[in-house]
């Protein structure tokens, strides 16, 4: 039984009783004085003006509005959640914009199925595709398709969240809550690397920070670069794990006049000069397995080849690289990189954008919480795919997929830090925003009743005021269907 004073907490399933002075089992809400208290401040930003401190708090004021003018967007960071999911939404907030009246809808979504898509900038493999990736020894994604240079994890999503052990549940919410709250993660992934990711940071593999991601495959470098190499080397090898390229047989070597050098790789050649698996994926040389790049030579065409022939064997983040001339018997002999092909492995490496970790959280709000907004939900999914309603998390602008439901995905990095929380059960907890013109939200059915002015927000909940990241849209400029002027 509950103790008499202590109050029930309605914000989420998990229903807590909070005795006086303490806080639920999301610390979320607590008990002051016998009121239920959302604990953390209620974020507004205002529009920045080039300030180039991008969300960083600049005020912060308890209880108070002072109704300045500087255009304020009302986010669900702090805003809190109402539930069951009939209840209208926390903050129905009206504003004017270009003498339009505008209405954003908040509430901080309870995600029991959302996931993350984290892309990793590395070569290194870190583990064959489709093999699960662990946090604390428990799965909670797995190994998703490798694209550009960068490695994908697919984290989260319902099997973890909810269809696995509790534990595994729960290892599963936190892990996707540090990481969208921007904290560093480990992960390991089954027969594969142990790693550390940090949205916007370097990723670690294997104890080994990754600096720069590659400049492009082997043969696009090559395409890149051969000019740079003509009449300074016989031949370049780039090694990657993708397509390995070999200047001489490369069509840029060939429109250049570069000669033959009887040079031959292992692996699969797939058109001339660029050659599939010519070594196991790996660590190494190009994101394979290969720490000798002679290993993936065969002997030289002694028809072709002459004693003296240059070749520069390259990674494609110019990391590894390594210069040989043939002796007498054909065979590469490693000698200094003379300085004319110095400038050039530098310039691979200056082309290789710094390597980091991005991570994208993917919720959806085509289930319950589109009851908070409209008695009639589907017509918010239409308002939504008619481009009359914009979605933002905490601001930021979304991505949402076509197809049925609102689907989206938002880069947390355009977030205000720790803008996600949890409760227990488990599930995600991430602020989502709905604006659309007044007379838009009247027609789809809204709580018109439970409108409210932003003057209104003048006392209660602790408020912060934040500047919005400069690199995103205003969440408040004029919502247009696609085609109007
Ligand atoms: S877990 Fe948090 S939101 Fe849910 S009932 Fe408890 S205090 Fe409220």
């Amino acid at each position: 039984m509950p103790d008499d004073d202590a109050i029930r907490c309605d914000a989420c399933p998990v229903l807590c009783y909070i005795k006086p002075g303490r806080t639920g089992a999301c610390d979320r809400y607590g008990n002051r004085d016998g009121q239920l208290v959302r604990l953390d401040p209620h974020v507004l930003l205002d529009r920045a003006v080039s300030r180039g401190d991008s969300v960083v708090p600049f005020l912060e004021r308890e209880g108070s509005w002072d109704g300045n003018i500087v255009p304020t967007f009302v986010t669900a960071i702090g805003a809190g959640t109402t539930y069951p999911d009939y209840k209208p939404a926390p903050f129905i907030i009206s504003s004017q914009v270009d003498n339009v009246d505008m209405l954003t809808v908040v509430t901080e979504g309870i995600f029991s199925y959302c996931g993350v898509k984290l892309k990793i900038d590395t070569d290194r493999h870190l583990g064959p595709e489709t093999n699960l990736v662990r946090a604390q020894g428990e799965p909670v994604g797995h190994v998703t398709t490798s694209e550009y240079g960068s490695q994908m994890l697919s984290l989260g999503g319902v099997r973890h969240l909810t269809g696995g052990s509790r534990h595994e549940g729960t290892v599963t919410c936190e892990t996707l809550l540090n990481l969208c709250n921007g904290k560093a993660v480990e992960l390991s992934i089954d027969d594969g690397a142990t790693l550390t990711v940090q949205a916007g940071n370097p990723p670690v593999v294997d104890n080994v920070q990754e600096e720069r991601m590659r400049v492009g495959c082997g043969s696009a470098t090559i395409g890149m670069f051969a000019k740079q190499w003509f009449g300074k080397v016989d031949d370049v090898v780039v090694v990657d794990d993708h397509i390995t390229g070999v200047l001489s047989e490369h069509q840029a070597g060939k429109l250049l006049g570069i000669a033959e050098t009887g040079i031959k790789l292992k692996g699969r050649r797939s058109t001339p000069g660029r050659y599939f698996q010519v070594a196991e994926p790996g660590t190494a040389w190009g994101g394979t397995n290969i720490h000798d790049p002679l290993s993936i030579l065969k002997d030289f065409n002694p028809k072709v080849a002459w004693p003296g022939l240059r070749l520069l064997m390259v990674s494609t983040t110019g990391e590894h690289h390594a210069y040989f001339e043939l002796d007498e018997a054909l065979h590469p002999i490693l000698k200094d990189l003379p300085p004319a092909l110095t400038e050039s492995v530098a310039r691979i490496k200056e082309n290789c954008e710094p390597a980091l970790c991005t991570v994208l959280f993917m919720g959806g709000a085509g289930g319950s919480l589109r009851a908070g907004v409209t008695e009639n939900p589907v017509r918010l999914t239409h308002s939504v795919r008619d481009t009359l309603t914009r979605v933002t998390c905490g601001g930021a602008p979304v991505y949402v997929w076509p197809g049925g439901g609102i689907t989206f995905m938002v880069d947390v990095s355009r977030m205000p830090q720790n803008a996600f929380g949890y409760v227990p059960t488990p599930a995600l907890v991430a602020p989502i925003e709905f604006t659309l013109k007044l007379k838009d939200y009247a027609a789809l059915g809204g709580y018109m009743d439970h409108v409210r002015s932003l003057d209104s927000l003048m006392s209660g909940q602790l408020r912060r005021h934040m500047s919005a990241h400069e690199a995103n849209p205003w969440p408040l400029s004029s919502v247009k269907k696609q085609g109007e002027p």
